[in-house]
């Protein structure tokens, strides 16, 4: 980053902050998702904006060996006690966090001390993705679904906020004030709520946001999650977002869709292929699915996701592709006959929330540019729930599978580098140590209240 650079960012920061004393707001929260999917965050006062637009706020590099619960593990690349890096806020995403009143909020991307992108830094490492893309005439479009469950009070145990049937008006109806809240809150975050509807599990819920750019979209995840959870508080309730709320029954996905652009066309329709996809379509969908396995090491990154990566509990455990098939890793929706050419899309089922979602949106981009250029094509579609078929690959079981096959993925170690694979690994490796010999129940207890 350049002083020209630098200035740039020091004038932006001056107008936001006029712009942001006028709504009454006093400090900025400036977050970053860590490598084990917690949101970390620095802020300052409104007067300190344009100092930390243009100089980043110091916060130090272990938090990229940091575990789920704020152990640290020794990396080869991250760990140690010394160094220094510079939180830059984005402020083309600053939003106003309108359940915590006076507060606005920004994403950041980390650079080191001599004004380079930090090699570990996720949220840069998903805008070279997309760059990267871009090269090549492509766009993606990405949206992650948001579910998630909710507790009484402010204990650590789970109680369920609302007590009616799965996807029931008597859960709408049973805490009508809270989701209007949700939905007023994201909306006046300038978040494009497009639909809220009460889940399956026991106090869930879900909301859906409008699809925009890849880190666009990541960013927006982090912030529907802070003010449904800021929301929550201010109604005496607990938001998870965990994967595995409780031991049994079913967990909260993340799931991620996506969608493949060149030229204003999506390529995930008006195609020669099955549900009319594209062979630019059909070649970055074979390219993640090939790479699940791998993947998940990244998009369910915790020992409690694989608590919810089973059969049955449409969560996607198997390794395969399907027209609007919620038991399978990557559902292909095609949308309404008259809406598909704007509405096709690739939802990969399998991940959830404890993934660093720039990571996530990182990887998956990678996986599927790769099978973009080796021209891949997908085996045939699942119609049936695969575990009553013989034959269907079932994805890893446990977080020790994943990190085995995402180490071997070569795409994966290219374009996540060394010392990011490195970090991904030992980290993951801790959280094993971490959890073993523990119970489900004590794990999903552990787990509960870190996303
Ligand atoms: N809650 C399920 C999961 O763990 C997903 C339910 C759905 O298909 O929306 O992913
Ligand atoms: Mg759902």
């Amino acid at each position: 980053m350049d002083q020209q650079e630098r200035a740039r960012r020091a004038s932006a920061a001056r107008r936001a902050a006029g712009d942001l004393a006028t709504r009454g707001i006093a400090d900025v929260a400036v977050t970053w998702v860590d490598t084990s999917g917690v949101t970390r965050v620095k802020a300052v006062p409104l007067a300190r904006l344009e100092h930390a637009a243009a100089w980043g706020i110091g916060m130090s590099p272990v938090f990229d060996a940091f575990l789920i619960d704020d152990s640290i593990a020794s990396g080869r690349f991250a760990g140690g006690p010394v160094g220094d890096l510079r939180l830059h806020p984005d402020l083309g995403r600053l939003a106003v966090l309108s359940a915590c009143p006076g507060w606005a909020w920004a994403p950041a991307d980390r650079y080191d001390q001599e004004g380079e992108p930090h090699p570990l830094d996720a949220r840069s490492l998903a805008a070279r993705e997309v760059a990267r893309l871009a090269a090549s005439g492509l766009s993606v479009k990405a949206a992650f679904e948001v579910e998630w469950a909710v507790s009484i009070g402010d204990g650590d145990d789970f109680v369920p906020a609302c007590a009616g049937p799965a996807y029931g008006m008597i859960r709408l109806t049973e805490r009508a004030g809270y989701l209007r809240d949700v939905v007023g809150a994201l909306s006046a975050a300038g978040v494009a709520v497009e639909q809220i509807h009460p889940e399956y599990a026991a106090g869930q819920y879900e909301v859906s946001v409008a699809p925009e750019d890849p880190v666009g979209a990541a960013d927006t995840f982090v912030l529907v999650r802070e003010t449904i959870r800021a929301v929550s508080q201010n109604h005496g309730l607990r938001a998870t977002f965990s994967p595995k709320v409780l031991a049994d029954g079913v967990g909260n996905g993340a799931h991620i869709h996506l969608s493949l652009w060149r030229d204003g066309d999506n390529l995930m329709a008006g195609g020669e292929g099955r549900f009319g996809l594209t062979a630019g379509g059909e070649g970055f969908a074979a390219g993640i699915l090939a790479r699940l396995p791998g993947l998940l090491a990244v998009g369910a990154p915790s020992v409690a996701s694989y608590l919810r990566l089973v059969p049955s509990h449409w969560a996607g455990a198997y390794a395969c592709w399907g027209l609007e098939n919620r038991e399978a890793a990557l559902r292909f929706v095609t949308g309404a006959a008259g809406s598909r050419s704007q509405a096709a899309n690739l939802e990969v089922k399998c991940f959830d929330a404890a993934a660093n979602p720039y990571l996530a949106l990182a990887a998956l981009l990678a996986a599927g540019a790769a099978g973009l250029a080796e021209d891949g094509t997908l085996p045939e579609p699942v119609e049936v729930d695969p575990a009553s078929l013989e034959g269907v690959p079932p994805l890893p079981s446990s977080l020790g599978a994943a990190v085995e096959a995402f180490e071997t993925d070569a795409v994966l170690k290219e374009v996540l580098g060394e010392g990011l694979v490195d970090t991904i690994a030992v980290v993951r490796r801790g959280e094993i140590a971490l959890f073993d010999g523990m119970a489900p129940e004590e794990i999903a207890a552990r787990t509960r209240w870190r996303h």
